[in-house]
């Protein structure tokens, strides 16, 4: 099968610290990947270079076909990349519901905002924009559709989490970025969040996610395809097994 999503000898330098140093590896459609590695290892900025955040040093970054390497992140939401961030990134005064509509206008350059403001725009275009956003809060554990008209800064911090999931699944993506998706969950909440993301692979079994976890719960549930990353270099791939007996892996969490 050929990858989704290949990133080859990925190196991101800033200054003199080597962010990412010779990275490769691949996703396949439909499958899950998660990165693992210490603190300061270069998980984030893989998904920040991956998402044109940063131009990498070297290397290239292909997704569906194309070469996407320092493409600007609007035109990397286009192909079909979405993302969350480590630390949340929603627009906390405007409400539940108005944080997915916002993801949905990166799906065109030009913007549902765009098409809704515009002078003539229908009731019914407006309609549809607010009834997918909907659909979208139903998706998830948790309460979010009740919790719709709040402002997304008075969110408990797991329904932060899972509207910001909700929020990049507006754009359609073919490949879904989550980075530490668990933080601030209890074991409760995370073993809900592994059951969202398993409900929207069973619902769209096309769907690709790169999940960077710290929570070894949430690796558990994905164990296929994971790769340890250690001061910015890929240290160990493999199922979680294999991943988790490397004596290198386990060095390098040790080390910390
Ligand atoms: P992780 O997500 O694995 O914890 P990061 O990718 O955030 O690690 O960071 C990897 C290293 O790169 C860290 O040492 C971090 O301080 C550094 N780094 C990340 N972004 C920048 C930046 N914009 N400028 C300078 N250094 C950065
Ligand atoms: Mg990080």
């Amino acid at each position: 099968m050929s990858a989704l999503l290949k990133v080859e000898n990925l190196t991101m330098r800033f200054g003199g610290l080597v962010a990412l140093n010779d990275v490769s590896l691949s996703i396949d459609k439909g499958a899950v990947l998660a990165v693992i590695g210490p603190n300061g290892a270069g998980k984030s900025t893989l998904f920040n270079v991956v998402t044109g955040v940063y131009r990498p040093t070297s290397g290239r970054v292909t997704f569906d076909g194309a070469e996407i390497t320092g493409r600007p992140s609007y035109e990397v939401v286009e192909r079909g990349i979405a993302r969350t961030f480590q630390s949340s990134r929603l627009f906390s005064d405007l409400s539940v519901l108005d944080n997915v509509i916002i993801g949905m206008h990166t799906r065109t350059r030009t913007g549902v905002l765009t098409a809704l403001f515009r002078p003539g725009a229908s009731r019914r275009e407006m309609a549809a924009c607010v009834e997918k956003a909907e659909t979208l809060l139903k998706l998830g554990s948790g309460d979010l559709f009740e919790q719709r008209y709040r402002p997304a800064g008075t969110l408990a911090q797991a329904d932060r989490r899972r509207l910001e999931i909700a929020r990049a699944l507006a754009s359609q993506p073919k490949l879904l970025l989550l980075d530490e998706p668990s933080v601030g969950m209890d074991d409760t909440e995370t073993d809900a969040l592994v059951a969202d993301i398993a409900r929207l692979r069973a619902l769209n079994p096309e769907l690709s996610v790169v999940l960077i976890e710290h929570d070894m719960r949430v690796v558990e549930a994905f164990p296929q395809h994971v790769t340890c990353i250690d001061y910015g270099s890929k240290i160990a791939e493999g199922d979680f097994a294999a991943v988790r007996a490397d004596p290198r892996v386990q060095e390098a969490y040790l080390g910390k």
